[in-house]
This record gives structure tokens, C-alpha cells and sequence, in this order.
């Protein structure tokens, strides 16, 4: 039984003052409980502002990208040493965004993905196909390589432990969600592939959906076998919105 997970990409998105009021919004309205796991991962900048209010609290923090690099000149980037200093636990890695926007590639991934697992923090590796991959019936090709180029350079030890989100790049801040039935699809495929490599892990290792997912269309997401919870853009810059996807996904952990 795996605890569902649900993380809050804000990506580009925030000031002082109005990450201090989302932060509130999720601390003096959501109710904790052991069935979800939460986190957010505000832009770099803010993360000791955000470190600084959550403390005490259980919902974690988490990067939206990181570098591979310990140190030098690498000018704009952040280590894994410098965002642990702030209490990161989580990295995103690969987000689509950064894939197509600033050129990562399936290498650069999983170069990051082994940086990040070494310094001890939890990756959570994206994966999704565009709409014209889709259509050309090629999403379970173009999955399975993103992921595949992780799993290749994966400690097996550490695997179980990993984060996986499928994130369809036509449904990433598009309003257009996959459907349960299409995540479930990719979602199953994705647990196979890391069966090959390790079929514990592939039992333990968590599947997060992410694109456009809201309050109204989580629940039914994280009903279906395979989903573990969601990465969430859009709708977590609105704490009562956010608080309702994990509210949903702490259900789904409940229900087994
Ligand atoms: C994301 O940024 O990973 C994302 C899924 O965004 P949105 O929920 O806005 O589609």
C-alpha cells in the first residue's frame, strides 16, 4: 500500500507577500493527517521565506530543479548542498517546461536524478509525451525512454524511494486533463518499465498524475490503481484549491 503524495509546482509564481498569505491559507485550513504527503515548491528565490513559515508544520519543501554540479562555475544554477541548507527534500527534475523551454534532455535528468538521490533529497522525475507524440499513437515509446534514461543510472537501493510524475504536456496548464482511464494506461506502463529493473521497488516507487488537475477531477484520478497523487501547477497557487487535491488523494491513500 503506498502513502499517496501530492506536490504544488508553483513555478514561476509569487511574491512576499502573497506567498505569506497561500502559506497561511494551507496552515490554518488543512488538518493534517498520516494519509497524504505534502509538499511545495516555490520558486528558488523564495525558498528560505517559504522554509521559514512552514517549520513546525508538515508539509514539506521541494525544488523545482537543481544542478548536477557540487559546485563551480555554473553560473544561475544551485546545488543540492545549497537547497538542503533550506531544508529541501524534494527536486523536481525534467518538468516539460524545462525540457522544452531551457534544452534538458534525457541525459541532463538523469545526471540530475543521480545528484540528487546522492545527496540524499527524493527526486520526482517527469515524464510526458506532447500532443502530436500522442497523437501519432507514439506516448508509451516516448515515456519509457524519458524514464528508462533514469532508471539506467538508478542505485537500486534507493529506487523504491523515487518519484515519478506523468505529466502529458497537453494537459500542463492547458485545463485539459487526461482522462483517468488514459493516466491509468500510461501510469501502468511506467510501473512495469521499473519492474524490469527492480520489481519491488516498481511495487513501492510512487506515481504522481500531473496536468491541469483540479479539485473537481482528482478524486476520480486518484481512485485508479496505479496513481499515487498528483503534481499540481495551476491549482496549487489557491490554498483552498490545493488543500481539496489533497484532501482527495489522502481518501484515495485511505481506501487502499
Ligand atoms: C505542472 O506544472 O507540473 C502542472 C501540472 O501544471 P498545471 O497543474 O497547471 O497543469
Amino acid at each position: 500500500m503506498r502513502k499517496s503524495i501530492v506536490a504544488g509546482n508553483w513555478k514561476m509564481n509569487g511574491n512576499l507577500a502573497a506567498n505569506a498569505e497561500l502559506v497561511k491559507g494551507l496552515l490554518s485550513t488543512r488538518s493534517g493527517g498520516d494519509n497524504v504527503d505534502v509538499l511545495v515548491c516555490p520558486p528558488a528565490v523564495y525558498i528560505p521565506q517559504v522554509a521559514a513559515l512552514l517549520q513546525g508544520s508538515d508539509i514539506s519543501l521541494g525544488a523545482q530543479n537543481a544542478s548536477a554540479f557540487e559546485k563551480g562555475a555554473y553560473t544561475g544554477d544551485l546545488s543540492l548542498c545549497m537547497l538542503a541548507e533550506f531544508g529541501v527534500q524534494y527536486v523536481i527534475l525534467g518538468h516539460s517546461e524545462r525540457r522544452a523551454l531551457f534544452g534538458e534532455d534525457d541525459a541532463q535528468v538523469a545526471d540530475k536524478f543521480h545528484a540528487v538521490v546522492a545527496a540524499g533529497a527524493t527526486p520526482i522525475v517527469c515524464v510526458g509525451e506532447t500532443l502530436q507524440e500522442r497523437q501519432a499513437g507514439q506516448t508509451l515509446e516516448v515515456v519509457s525512454r524519458q524514464l528508462r534514461a533514469v532508471l539506467e543510472v538508478a542505485d537500486k537501493a534507493k529506487l523504491a524511494d523515487a518519484v515519478v510524475a506523468y505529466e502529458p504536456v497537453w494537459a500542463i496548464g492547458t485545463g485539459l486533463t487526461a482522462t483517468p482511464e488514459q493516466a491509468q494506461e500510461v501510469h501502468q506502463a511506467l510501473r512495469a518499465l521499473i519492474a524490469e529493473y527492480d520489481a519491488a521497488a516498481a511495487l513501492k516507487v510512487r506515481i504522481l498524475y500531473g496536468g491541469s488537475v483540479t479539485a473537481d477531477s482528482a478524486a476520480q484520478l486518484f481512485e485508479k490503481p496505479d496513481i499515487d497523487g498528483g503534481l499540481v501547477g495551476g491549482a496549487s497557487l489557491k490554498a483552498k484549491d490545493f488543500l481539496a487535491i489533497c484532501s482527495a488523494a489522502a481518501g484515495a491513500s485511505a481506501n487502499g
